[in-house]
C-alpha cells in the first residue's frame, strides 16, 4: 500500500513546507480558467495541510508550453481563483525552481499557500532531469502527491523530486482514486465493463486485461465499428480504425460470448449535415455510405439490463458521438443506468476524460461511485497495476 498524508505524523507537517504536485491543468477559454474541477478536487488535502499548520507549495503543470515561459500557459491565473475557493491567502512565484521560489517557500506564514509557476516552462521537467528534482525537493519538506491526472508520466515535479525528498505521500485525491481503481482489481461479480470511445488501439491492454477478469464487456462507440468490420459487417462510411479490424478479430474469438456487440445502431446518411436522415438499423445493415454514431434502442435496454445486475462496473469511453445531442442517447442511457445500479449497491467507476465529461453533462457525478479525474493515468492504471508516479511514492 501506497502511504498516504494522513498516515503522516502531527510533527511531519506543523510548521513545515509540504511540496504538493497538484493537478491545476484546468481547461482555459478566452486565457480565462473555464472549470474549476481540478481546482476544487485539490481543495481537501490543501486544507487537511492548513488544519495541521503545514505551509503547502504548490507545483503544477498547465497546458503544452514548449520547455519555455509562454504567458498563454501562465498559472498566475489560477491564483485567485484557488485563493477564492480555498479561502485563504495564495502566494505566487516565478519561476518555480529559482531563488525567489525557494525564498517564498521559506517566508510563507501560518494559513498560507504558495502557488508556484508552471513547471513546463523548464526542458528539464518532461525529461525528469535530476538537477530540476533537486531545486524542486529543496522548496519542501514532505513531498505530497495529489495530481492523479499526471501520475502516469515520470516528470521531474511527478516522480524524480522524490529521489531528493521524503517522507513522499499521496495526497487525498490520489489516495481516493487508488482506493477506488485497486477495488476493480478484485471487484464483486457479476463484474461489468462498457467500453466505447473513438479507438481500440489506444485501448487494447486494457480491453485484454478487463477482458480476464470481467463477466461481461459491453462495446459502443466507434470501437464497435472496428469490431462490426472483423466479422465482415457492412460499415459504410462510419469511423472504422483499419490498422485495427485484424486484433479486433482476434479478440473478439478470444472473448467468445463476454464480449457483446450493439445489435443495432443509429445511423445518419450524412453526420456532418445538421438536416440529414438518422434511422436505427440492424448492426449488419448499415447501409453504404452511412455512419454509425450511437447505439441503438435495443443495444440500450440489453446493456442497460447487463449493468443493472451488476455488483460492479466499471466504463470507459462513449457509446456515440455524445457531443453532438442527436447521437447522444446511448452513452447517457449508460450513465442513467450505471446511476441506477449504484443507487441498488453496485459499485461504479468511470474512467477517461471524454467519458467523465459526459457523466457530468448527464447530471450524474454524485450517481455513480467513483469518476476517475485521470484519463490516461486512470486507464494505464487498470491496465499495468502501478503508475510511475505512485512507484515514486513511500510503501
Ligand atoms: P475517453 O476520453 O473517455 O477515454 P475516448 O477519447 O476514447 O474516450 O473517445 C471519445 C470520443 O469518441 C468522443 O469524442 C466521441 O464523440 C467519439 N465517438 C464515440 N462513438 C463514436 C462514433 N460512433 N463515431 C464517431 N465518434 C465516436
Ligand atoms: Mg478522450
Amino acid at each position: 500500500m501506497t502511504r498516504s498524508l494522513r498516515g503522516l505524523a502531527a510533527g511531519d507537517l506543523a510548521g513545515r513546507r509540504a511540496l504538493v504536485r497538484v493537478d491545476f491543468n484546468v481547461p482555459l477559454a478566452g486565457g480565462e480558467v473555464s472549470d474549476v474541477t481540478r481546482i476544487e478536487a485539490s481543495i481537501p488535502t490543501l486544507r487537511y495541510l492548513l488544519e495541521r499548520d503545514a505551509r503547502p507549495v504548490l507545483l503544477s503543470h498547465l497546458g503544452r508550453p514548449k520547455g519555455a515561459p509562454d504567458p498563454a500557459y501562465s498559472l498566475a491565473r489560477v491564483r485567485d481563483v484557488l485563493a477564492e475557493r480555498l479561502g485563504a491567502p495564495v502566494r505566487f512565484a516565478a519561476p518555480c525552481d529559482g531563488e525567489d521560489a525557494l525564498e517564498a517557500s521559506r517566508s510563507l506564514g501560518p494559513g498560507e499557500v504558495l502557488l508556484l509557476e508552471n513547471t513546463r516552462f523548464l526542458p528539464g521537467e518532461t525529461k525528469n532531469d535530476p538537477d530540476l528534482a533537486r531545486r524542486f525537493a529543496a522548496l519542501g519538506d514532505v513531498y505530497v502527491s495529489d495530481a492523479f491526472g499526471s501520475l502516469h508520466r515520470a516528470h521531474a515535479s511527478t516522480a524524480g523530486v522524490t529521489d531528493y525528498l521524503r517522507p513522499a505521500v499521496a495526497g487525498l485525491l490520489v489516495e481516493r482514486e487508488i482506493e477506488a481503481l485497486s477495488r476493480l482489481f478484485e471487484p464483486d461479480r457479476p463484474f461489468v465493463v462498457g467500453f466505447g470511445g473513438a479507438k481500440i488501439s489506444d485501448k487494447i491492454e486494457l480491453l485484454e486485461a478487463f477482458l480476464g477478469r470481467a463477466d461481461v464487456v459491453l462495446v459502443g462507440g466507434a470501437m464497435a465499428n472496428t469490431f462490426f468490420r472483423s466479422r465482415g459487417f457492412e460499415t459504410g462510411s462510419s469511423l472504422v480504425e483499419e490498422d485495427a479490424v485484424p486484433v479486433a478479430g482476434e479478440i473478439l474469438e478470444r472473448a467468445g460470448g463476454a464480449l457483446r456487440l450493439p445489435e443495432d445502431v443509429v445511423v445518419a446518411a450524412d453526420r456532418e449535415d445538421p438536416d440529414t436522415k438518422l434511422r436505427e438499423v440492424a448492426a449488419d445493415a448499415i447501409p453504404a455510405g452511412w455512419s454509425a454514431l450511437d447505439i441503438g434502442p435495443r443495444t440500450r435496454a440489453v446493456y442497460d439490463a447487463e449493468i443493472r445486475r451488476s455488483a460492479a462496473f466499471f466504463w470507459n469511453g462513449p457509446m456515440g458521438l455524445f457531443e453532438d445531442p442527436r447521437f447522444a442517447a446511448g452513452t447517457f442511457a449508460v450513465a442513467e443506468s450505471a446511476a441506477a445500479a449504484t443507487s441498488t449497491g453496485a459499485f461504479t467507476v468511470i474512467g477517461g476524460g471524454d467519458s467523465a465529461a459526459a457523466v457530468r453533462k448527464a447530471g450524474l457525478m454524485d450517481g455513480v461511485s467513483h469518476v476517475s479525474t485521470g484519463g490516461g493515468a486512470a486507464l494505464e492504471y487498470l491496465s499495468k497495476g502501478r503508475l510511475p508516479g505512485i512507484d515514486a511514492l513511500d510503501s
